[in-house]
């Protein structure tokens, strides 16, 4: 994997048309503001970025920082979807490859190679690796054994299909554009800032091998996903914010889950705020 990799194949026309369409989409949204158009953009967007991708594809399902009964599993993994970011067998591949090469050969979105690379230059020419199911599974065992998620990843679009269409009958144009076209992109740049920003600027509390940093901007963006030296530094803790300041609200979401009995097995990062050490080191 890794840019030569990637590049190797042909640039992913069909990837690059949808997102400058969803870019399009949502300057559009402007014109069509209304409050109830507004509240549906932000409940979507907890629902997927938070919800889905932070406390979902990521804590839950990438590393496996707690646990929670499969039918709540597959549902959140649904919410994910939501985000367009791709099935939950890609998605977890790819990342569990970040963090084996983080910022060295082998990363799929290193800044090393760019920032706009790291930030969606990667995924607008990666288009080879959502089809590399092979390679993908080998990364992603766990999830490729099971049935659910071999589907949903094959069908990946079609919760967010779904909901476009729930939203156009009910609210019409201006629940579509905000809820999908608009609340989509800014979820996608969010997460890409995980990739592009977190990884070049930012505070360190962990020497990690990797350039990984704490960036308070990005973690308000995606729910606590900015806290990402944190993250690489204990990547298997479902807590992310490591100080009382460290606003986490994706880990906040997997408190109330373990308040009401149906998480388990939170892990939590243990380290001595006075001689902080990754995890293993
Ligand atoms: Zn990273
Ligand atoms: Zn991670």
């Amino acid at each position: 994997m890794g840019r030569a990799r990637a590049q190797g194949r042909f640039t992913s026309r069909t990837t690059t048309f949808f997102f400058a369409a969803f870019h399009v989409g949502a300057i559009v949204a402007l014109f069509y503001f209304t409050w109830s158009a507004l509240a549906v953009a932000v409940i979507t967007y907890i629902l997927a970025i938070n919800v889905g991708i932070g406390m979902g594809y990521h804590r839950l399902l990438t590393h496996r920082g707690y646990k929670v009964p499969k039918w709540l599993e597959y549902t959140i993994a649904v919410c994910a979807t939501l985000a367009l970011e791709g099935g939950p067998i890609f998605w977890v591949a790819t990342h569990r490859v970040h963090h084996q090469n983080s910022d060295h050969p082998g990363d799929p979105h290193t800044p090393r190679e760019g920032t706009w690379w790291a930030h969606a230059g990667w995924i607008l020419s990666g288009k080879a690796m959502h089809s590399e199911t092979a390679i993908l599974s080998r990364y992603a065992p766990d999830l490729a054994k099971d049935r659910f998620y071999v589907l949903l990843s094959k069908y990946h679009w079609i919760p967010l299909t779904t909901l476009g269409a729930v939203l156009l009958a009910i609210g019409g144009l201006p629940w579509l554009l905000w809820g999908i076209f608009l609340r989509v992109t800014l979820g996608l740049h969010a997460t890409w800032l995980v990739n592009s920003a977190t990884h070049l600027w930012g505070s360190r509390r962990f020497e990690t091998r990797d350039d990984s940093r704490n960036n308070w901007w990005v973690a308000l963006l995606t729910g606590g996903e900015g806290w990402h030296n944190n993250h690489h530094a204990h990547p298997v803790s479902a807590r992310h914010g490591l100080a009382w300041y460290e606003v986490d609200p994706n880990y906040y979401g997997i408190w109330v889950l373990k308040t009401l009995g149906l998480a388990k097995q939170v892990k939590i990062a243990q380290f001595d705020p006075n001689d902080p050490k990754p995890a293993g080191a």
